[in-house]
């Protein structure tokens, strides 16, 4: 809940969230014309979207889901991964990423981040493989993919499949090609802060045509129909199926994505230069905050996230967001790293084994970036931002 800004005047109207969807007329209209059609759930929109996925991912083989947990697990059922298989993933992302290894009966092998990128350092990936060891699970933070030449190449050298947490990552690229149109299984999240979304749902990428009449199985209950009225179950699947009335909100924010990601590529630019030219003042100049890796070809800028210098500062991460919030603006955490859960404390995991992860966990804060942010918001983020990072830092030595 929103508490009532006590230190400004700003209305809960005026309030920033991190993020908000943007939904326009002709999606609330299309999602009225579902629901008056008489079929709501899979059905005809949900193949109408998945064709539409296919062609924007240079006509490779699409399905949809329910979530983006559910996408990914299907993923790692597709990949044949289960009990006592080990797959290689960070700990600085959504909970789901490592969830969904547990959930198939394998073991996450969490390996340290890149300090610059957020994202896995593939550089300390051999070293985690072991003989159980079956794929790697790279997480596009913010939606930065890492450098899919050399997650390939590792991959390729010792035989490892590749299952990408793209769930941030829609319409992110790497050497001038969409993410999703290349690699392995790549897996989308479409839940309501992603930079498209279905308000809840997912998709994957697959590889050939068994590939994805395994997805349909997995998907349903593991069935399979046969003339009008054969059925047969041969696996065991679940109920992971996207409604015709999310899929057509799909197929509307696809229409919109141009437009959606024009505009926050703008507002990222407007971040770096306003929090560059406020990091020059006096007060700020041997202020140590990092902004993002200034990416411009690859990253969709799905969030976009400093890292405060904790060292500096007189209070806690949680402070200033509180403080930020008082200014009528929202923050995010993404995210705790998920070594440090008390779940995965249990599992023996250690957060002090990826020291780079377990600094940025505590010293990351998301900003606030969405499309229907306008110059002066951006603006009123920065002022507040400075504002806030001035009054709370350490006196200068
Ligand atoms: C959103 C997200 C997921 C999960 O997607 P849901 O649709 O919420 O199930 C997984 N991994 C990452 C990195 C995400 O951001």
């Amino acid at each position: 809940m929103n508490e009532k800004p006590t230190t400004s005047p700003s209305s809960p109207s005026d309030f920033i969230p991190f993020t908000r969807p943007s939904f326009d007329e002709a999606t609330i209209a299309a999602v009225a014309a579902v629901m008056q059609s008489g079929w709501v759930t899979s059905g005809p929109k949900v193949a109408e979207f998945e064709a539409e996925l296919s062609r924007y991912f240079g006509g490779r083989p699409v399905r949809c889901f329910a979530n983006g947990t559910a996408t990914m697990k299907i993923a790692l059922q597709i990949a044949g991964i289960g009990t006592g298989d080990e797959v290689i993933t960070t700990p600085l992302s959504w909970v789901a990423t490592a969830n969904v290894i547990l959930s198939v009966g394998a073991k996450p092998v969490f390996v340290d981040i890149d300090p610059r990128t957020r994202n896995l350092d593939l550089k300390l990936i051999a070293a985690a493989i072991t003989p159980r060891t079956r794929a790697i699970m790279p997480v596009y933070l913010a939606g930065l993919p890492v450098d899919m030449d050399e997650l390939y190449a590792i991959a390729k050298t010792h035989h490892l499949r590749v299952i990408e947490d793209a769930a941030q990552a829609f319409g992110s690229h790497w050497d001038g090609k969409r993410i999703g149109s290349i690699g392995d299984l790549v897996s989308f999240s479409f839940q309501a802060n992603k930079n498209l979304t279905t308000v809840e749902g997912g998709c994957l990428v697959l590889n050939n045509a068994s590939e994805t009449a395994l997805a349909e199985k997995l998907r349903l209950q593991g069935l399979t129909r046969h003339g009008p009225d054969g059925m047969d179950v041969d696996v065991l699947g679940g109920k992971d199926n996207l409604t015709d009335i999310n899929a057509v909100i799909g197929i509307h924010q696809l229409k919109n994505l141009p437009a959606f990601q024009a505009r926050r590529v703008a507002i990222a630019k407007l971040y770096f230069e306003l929090l560059k030219a406020g990091l020059k003042i006096a007060s700020l100049q041997d202020f140590a905050l990092q902004l993002p890796p200034e990416n411009f070809t690859d990253s969709n800028w799905h969030l976009f996230q400093v890292l405060l210098p904790l060292q500096q500062l007189q209070v806690e991460r949680s402070q200033i967001m509180t403080a930020l919030k008082a200014l009528g603006i929202g923050t995010g955490v993404h995210y705790p790293i998920i070594t440090n859960f008390s779940l995965y404390r249990k599992f023996g995991y250690l957060p002090y084994t990826t020291p780079v992860a377990e600094v940025i966990g505590r010293s990351i804060l998301t900003l606030p970036l969405f499309p229907a942010m306008s110059d002066a918001d951006v603006k009123r983020v920065c002022s507040a931002f400075l504002l806030v990072l001035q009054q709370h830092r350490q006196a200068s030595a």
